[in-house]
């Protein structure tokens, strides 16, 4: 099967090392890039800033748009004005990147982590139903942990890979016990429950264009929210909460430079014109590894029904922790570049303090999992005359 699976990935990317999921600049990036720097406006002020979030806004349905420097900025941002701060518990899954669990530790705020389900990788409603009946409380609206006393004020779910999580459930039960939902939804640009893009189920949700995402900017994020008041507190906060002053220096809150810099939100413009293409092309090489692997009695992730995914990091699942560990020995060794899943937030050392629920669904699934190459093949895109 390893060999098997090399010959396809040679088939599909050709000679040399083949990384995961690496970026593409076929359209416009060098054009845009060189007119930011023309015009002098190559930081937080600038008119791509602008444009990029009206992208966004249009792409993913979303009223509101705030481009920010990073997915985690974003998050921190998102959790804050959604009113988590310190003492408080924040409601996440065990199986994600370290990110989601960085921002709510960065607002001084605990972790609970809970479990996934197997399918979509996402939280479980019913381990969330099943902490919040076992541990909560409600007190003039306000969720709180009977044991340790402290509010419970947000809950975070993934979309893992951008397969979309149960996040229709888990909004359902955060809003009987009146717990805002932010969606991490950085690694789900062009995916979907229904109709509706992720990100617009939650009270805010949040996009990551880091290097290998399905779009990038270099670095960077957005906050995406329908709630026009969320959505000018995260504004705010992110450009140092400075009051609009044709000069005057006045600032209200202790806030941050997290705005999105306009030569980033340049790369970002041209990387959306191509987005809907290649996310077109991610669907065949998704459909073409579904097939092989299905050929090889291997299970691939596929989306829950209902949902689209836009096919981020590919994934398959593998019997045990030893057959994962001889398949990704063997494929890096052949230059195919190949990656388990994150170790589980509550085993990383600076995260073990905090609780974790039974987590029987993230453990077999960080002991199984192992992305596969997921990029757009050369050659694949339209070729179109760049004007550089
Ligand atoms: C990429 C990512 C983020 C944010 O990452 P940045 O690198 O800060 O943009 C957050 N959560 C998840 C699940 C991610 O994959």
């Amino acid at each position: 099967m390893i060999e098997a699976f090399i010959a396809k990935a040679r088939e599909l990317y050709g000679e040399g090392f083949i990384p995961l999921h690496r970026p593409v600049f076929e359209g416009n990036e060098k054009r845009y890039l060189c007119e930011c720097i023309d015009s002098n406006f190559v930081s937080s002020v600038g008119q791509r800033v602008v444009d990029f979030e009206m992208s966004i806004s249009e792409f993913t349905g979303s009223k509101y748009a705030v481009a920010v420097a990073s997915g985690t900025a974003g998050l921190q941002v998102a959790l804050r004005v959604a009113g988590v701060s310190v003492g408080d518990e924040v409601l996440t899954q065990d199986l994600t990147f370290v990110a989601t669990a960085n921002a709510i530790c960065h607002l001084g705020a605990a972790p609970v982590f809970l479990d996934v389900d197997i399918d979509s990788m996402g939280l479980s409603p019913s381990a969330l139903l099943k902490f919040l009946e076992e541990h909560a409380a409600i007190e003039s609206g306000q969720a709180y942990n009977k044991t340790t006393g402290a509010r419970i004020s947000a809950c975070v779910p993934m979309h893992t890979f951008g397969n979309p999580g149960r996040i229709v459930e888990v909004i359902k039960i955060c809003s009987e016990w009146g717990i805002p939902v932010i969606e991490d939804a950085a690694e789900s640009l062009g995916s979907y429950i229904g109709d509706t893009h992720t990100g617009n189920f939650g009270c805010l949700g949040v996009f990551s264009f880091n290097g290998n995402k399905v779009i990038t900017t270099g670095g960077g994020g957005v906050i995406v929210t329908n709630d026009e008041s969320l959505a000018a507190s995260a504004r705010h906060l992110t450009t140092t909460a400075k009051v609009a002053h044709p000069y005057e220096f006045s600032h209200d809150e202790i806030a941050y430079n997290f705005r999105m810099p306009n030569l980033n939100a340049a790369l970002g413009c041209a990387q959306m014109e191509r987005l809907e293409e290649q996310l077109a092309i991610k669907q065949k090489v998704a459909e073409i590894w579904y097939e092989f692997f299905q050929v090889q009695g291997i299970e691939f992730m596929r989306p829950i029904p209902g949902c689209t995914t836009n096919n981020w990091l590919n994934a398959i699942r593998l019997n045990d922790r030893n057959e994962r560990d001889i398949f990704i020995q063997a494929t890096n060794e052949a230059g195919v570049m190949t990656r388990p899943v994150w170790q589980l937030m509550s085993s990383l050392p600076m995260l073990a303090r905090f609780h974790c629920e039974p987590n029987p669904n993230a453990q077999a699934l960080a002991s199984t999992i192992v992305n596969i190459s997921s990029s757009v093949p050369d050659g694949w895109l339209k070729h179109v005359e760049s004007n550089i």
